[in-house]
């Protein structure tokens, strides 16, 4: 009697074997008694006797044939993604599956798609610039193999045509595409561009916005072919696709697309690797790459595509000229020379952006006779002032409490909230700029449906003079009527201990001074700062991200971090710090002794060690060679996991990390 091999959702780095009559397909979601439960797993091997004892193997209970069975394709990543980030295969699968998929009662089948045309119609764009032209051919002519590519522009420089482009000669090939974009307000531009462009293409969208059954359609779609392109976060990494043509990750640098729970994986390395899988090339594009990708780059792992110019003749990049605030002293949280400028916009009837990566009031309430601070009871971290619904706020855990009245140390009334957010910038500058129409974007502001949207529409109409945002305004959208980017506060990030803190800086600034004079009118960024000499201010004045990269990168190689060296943390969590350290100590001592190529540090807190009622410390763990680190972890999980963790202490690890 063959033996189904099932991958099931448990914490067991381990297939679970059923006696079957006929063997069922690989890839066949199936549903098996697990303990008391019947749960759904998903068939990985037949095998033609299992090691359980006869009298202990259960029978398969049905196989689930509202779905074909996943490709080979698509396990094969799977593996890959168990392998590499060390997580039981099961667990990998399902993460990856659309929730809908994981349960049993089937799913009603609708009218078959209709079958993809031969002919895709494309609607054509702009004349192209040289560096386009170039870039698309270069990626034209590496259709129908696998190769990974850096599509590095700087913003404004027109990298979506370029993926018009070549998703256009992918489906004439017959073949489809996979669009990755890091957040999911980023989708619906994204989508409208494409139906537009390709109007009556099949377009299939995956992010956790969707509802279960229409994420379960699309992905179907997707794996059937008729879908066509499909267009989602990290999550749609795992789509399966019919006949995969071209991977297109936008933004690649961005950390969105490293999962931070479960699969620790990104959804960025996975792309290029689904491409390899497929044979075909990945387009990884960026203004400012990952010091990760660029590395490859560097080293023609990938190879590195320029657009050096904005797309538009008439569109220049921004000047940079930093704001020095030891000299030119904020008052409310704009320096005189901001004021001025932003004076300047209003006068010519021109947007202004104000960026502030903080939201809320501000991050402190402290009483000025104790000291007391209102902190989170379950992070290390301050409770932020929300003075508008009148509540502290935990930006880690969500924990909320109302403002107190009076100190609950000393109860003095007079509480104090300290530093600025998004809403007391947004008070200011009302206060200040009387008839001015003041909006303020962050994600408080920009929750509930259609908001975002129809904040969007606002801006574009003209109907908005200033804006007052956090990242979530950074990214690739295009004002045309916006000249100024002011930056309000940025010097905190300077002093951060991660020795990713520059980059992801360099990023953020370079990203949010994109969105400056896109159209004709010429655009300016002042950013305020103590620092001025820094040679991150230094760069962004310069607008030469190539030389900071390759600044970074020589630092981080003199220092022994990535990406000159591979690194993962064994990370533990417990109620008490103590217990947390206390397993990690105990987990070294189990670790494979003989090896010279990977080297192991002492346990350590976290730097936030406190979330959401968790202590957190972890071991890291670095190699030179990305394979002996990996050889090294699976031996080390492989004991940790035939020993039962103590009671209250979970552990898990970490591949590329980018939290410490
Ligand atoms: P990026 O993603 O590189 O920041 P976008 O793709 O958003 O840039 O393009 C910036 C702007 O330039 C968009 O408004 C786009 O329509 C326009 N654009 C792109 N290519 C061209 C071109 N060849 N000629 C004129 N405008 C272009
Ligand atoms: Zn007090
Ligand atoms: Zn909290």
């Amino acid at each position: 009697m063959p033996v189904a091999r099932v991958a099931l959702d448990v914490p067991l780095p381990k297939l679970f074997d059923y006696a079957c009559e006929a063997a069922p397909p690989i890839g066949a979601r199936v549903l098996v008694p697990f303990g008391a439960k019947q749960v759904v797993g998903v068939v990985c091997e037949i095998a033609r006797a299992s090691e359980v004892p006869a009298e202990r193997l259960r029978p398969l209970g049905r196989v689930l044939e509202d779905t074909p069975p996943l490709p080979a394709e698509w396990l094969e990543l799977a593996r890959f993604a168990s392998d590499y980030y060390q997580r039981p295969l099961g667990e990998v699968i399902a993460g990856a599956l659309p929730p809908r998929l994981k349960r049993a009662e089937p799913l009603r089948a609708r009218a078959a798609a209709a079958t993809p045309s031969a002919e895709t119609r494309f609607t054509p764009g702009p004349a192209l610039t040289a560096a386009q032209i170039a870039a698309i051919e270069a990626l034209q002519s590496a259709l129908g193999r696998y190769a990974a590519h850096v599509l590095y522009g700087v913003t404004g420089s027109g990298k979506t045509e370029v993926y018009l482009h070549v998703v256009r000669a992918a489906l004439e090939r017959g073949t489809q595409a996979l669009v990755l974009v890091p957040e999911i307000n980023l989708t619906p531009q994204l989508e409208r561009e494409l139906r537009e462009r390709f109007p009556g293409v099949a377009i299939a969208l995956a992010h956790s916005g969707l509802a279960d059954t229409a994420r379960a359609r699309a992905w179907l779609a997707a794996q059937a072919g008729g879908a066509r392109i499909v267009l989602g976060t990290r999550l749609a990494v795992f789509t399966p696709m019919h006949a995969l043509g071209v991977v297109i990750v936008d933004e690649e640098h961005d950390a969105s697309f490293k999962q931070q729970d479960g699969v620790r994986y990104s959804a960025r390395d996975l792309a290029v690797y689904k491409a390899h899988l497929a044979r075909c090339p990945v387009v990884l594009g960026s203004a400012t790459p990952s010091l990760e990708t660029f590395a490859n780059a560097l080293a023609d792992r990938y190879r590195l595509l320029r657009l050096p110019d904005r797309a538009r003749a008439e569109a220049a990049l921004p000047t940079v000229r930093l704001v020095d605030t030891r000299r030119d002293a904020p008052a409310d949280g704009l320096a005189p020379a901001v004021v001025e400028a932003i004076g300047a916009r209003l006068a010519r009837g021109e947007q202004s952006l104000v960026f502030l990566n903080r939201r809320g009031y501000a991050p402190v309430l402290a009483c000025s006779a104790c000291g007391w601070v209102g902190d989170c009871t379950r992070c290390s971290a301050h409770l932020v002032v929300h003075l508008g619904e009148r509540r502290l706020r935990c930006h880690h855990c969500g924990l909320e409490a109302p403002v107190p009245r009076a100190c609950p140390n000393c109860g003095n009334v007079d509480l104090t909230p300290f530093g600025r957010g998004t809403q007391r910038l947004e008070d200011s500058i009302v206060a200040r700029f009387r008839d001015a129409r003041v909006l303020r974007i962050d994600s408080d502001s920009a929750r509930g449906k259609g908001r975002w949207e129809a904040m969007l529409r606002a801006i574009r109409a003209g109907d908005v003079d200033i804006l007052v945002g956090t990242q979530i305004l950074a990214k690739g959208h295009d004002f045309p009527r916006l000249t100024l980017v002011a930056v309000a506060n940025a010097d905190a990030a300077l002093m951060a201990a991660d020795y990713r803190a520059p980059e992801r800086l360099f990023a953020q600034l370079q990203q949010v001074a994109g969105r400056a004079g896109r159209a004709e009118l010429p655009g300016e960024v002042l950013i305020q700062t103590r620092y001025p000499e820094h040679p991150i201010y230094q760069a962004l004045v310069a607008g030469d991200y190539e030389r900071f990269a390759r600044a970074q990168l020589e630092e981080r190689a003199a220092a022994g971090f990535p990406p000159a060296v591979a690194e993962a943390v064994l990370r533990a969590e417990a109620r008490e710090l103590d217990a947390a350290l206390a397993f990690l100590a105990h987990a070294i001592t189990r670790a494979p002794t003989a090896a010279d190529d990977a080297a192991l540090f002492d346990p350590v807190a976290m730097t936030m060690p406190r979330l959401a009622g968790w202590e957190r410390a972890h071991v890291l763990v670095q190699s030179r060679s990305r394979r002996a680190l990996q050889n090294y972890l699976s031996e080390w999980i492989e004991t940790l996991y035939a020993e039962r963790a103590p009671r209250g202490v979970r552990w898990h690890v970490d591949v590329d990390p980018v939290e410490f």
